[in-house]
């Protein structure tokens, strides 16, 4: 059997070699994706979390509206941000904002304890309106630094799982450009498991985001950012090679990249998977 040059591209990816010719050459200047796996797999776990901050890239305006002024802050300000609001009070409230009076909102949430941790929120990253929406977990210490989701070696390879699909988090139109947002906004501490409540009071946020992008596929990457979508605690690996559902849009689950780095074996699950989520998207454009 033979393999399309995309396939044999998304394998490269993922780090499965082929007997089949070497990849399509990346452009000129661009390491390949087999090549940045390499350096994702090759990163040492004591040198990756010293990976400085990086300053805000202007090519990600999209994603990071001009900061809010006015009508925008005065709704971040009258959010109930504190536990125990009025039921469905804060969920109404959030599930009407905008995109700067969401991210007012997200940077002064105080609605669960990991307010009193976070170096800074994580939002979320990427096109606005993009076709593909990558959900995470929680943010750790590389993104609590940077406040960007998926940085670090998880974020290099998901980069180059993105890059295979001809996706980027960093520029192109809405239809090669992702959207990615973490389940949590705010670091657990010690990078410990999201807690139920923690959960239950981002959701709200979450929600809107995908809301106001609107994908057309959401891959939702790693246990809790599938228990957030789903609603569901059964294992990954019983999720996966299903179409699910999230608020009307086709859901596919996989595992988290920085599992994938420790379960190399793995990655061809992991491949199935977007292969899953590619006909999932095609089949939403046709
Ligand atoms: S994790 Fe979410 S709910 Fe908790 S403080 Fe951060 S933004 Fe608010």
């Amino acid at each position: 059997m033979g393999w399309t040059d995309r396939q044999q591209r998304m394998l490269g990816a993922m780090g499965l070699r082929l007997w089949a010719p070497a990849p399509a050459a990346e452009p000129a200047g661009a390491p390949s994706a087999e090549a940045v796996l390499a350096d994702v797999v090759h990163v040492s776990p004591v040198v990756a979390p010293a990976l400085a901050p990086a300053p805000a890239a202007p090519h990600r305006s999209a994603a990071r509206p001009t900061a809010p002024v006015g009508a925008a802050q005065a709704v971040a300000a009258a959010l109930p941000q504190r536990p125990n609001a009025p039921e469905g009070e804060r969920e109404a409230a959030i599930a009407a904002m905008d995109w700067p009076a969401l991210r007012e909102a997200v940077a002064a949430c105080q609605a669960c304890a990991l307010c009193q941790g976070r170096t800074q929120t994580v939002f979320g990253v990427g096109h606005i309106q993009a076709h593909w929406m990558i959900v995470g977990e929680a943010p750790g210490e590389n993104e609590d630094l940077q406040g960007e989701p998926f940085v670090g070696a998880a974020g290099q390879l998901l980069d180059a799982m993105l890059r295979a699909l001809k996706l980027s988090r960093l520029e192109g139109s809405s239809a090669a450009q992702v959207y990615i947002a973490n389940t949590l906004k705010c670091r657990p501490p010690r990078n410990r498991n999201p807690q139920p409540d923690e959960l239950a009071q981002c959701e709200p946020y979450l929600k809107r985001q995908i809301a106001l992008v609107q994908p057309k596929v959401i891959l939702a990457m790693g246990k809790f950012a599938i228990q957030q979508l789903l609603g569901t605690d059964e294992a990954v690996g019983r999720l996966r090679g299903r179409v699910h559902q999230y608020q009307g849009v086709p859901v596919v689950v996989t595992y988290h990249p920085a599992y994938l780095l420790r379960q190399l074996s793995e990655k061809a699950k992991a491949w199935d998977d977007l292969k899953l989520a590619q006909r999932v998207y095609e089949k939403a454009i046709s």
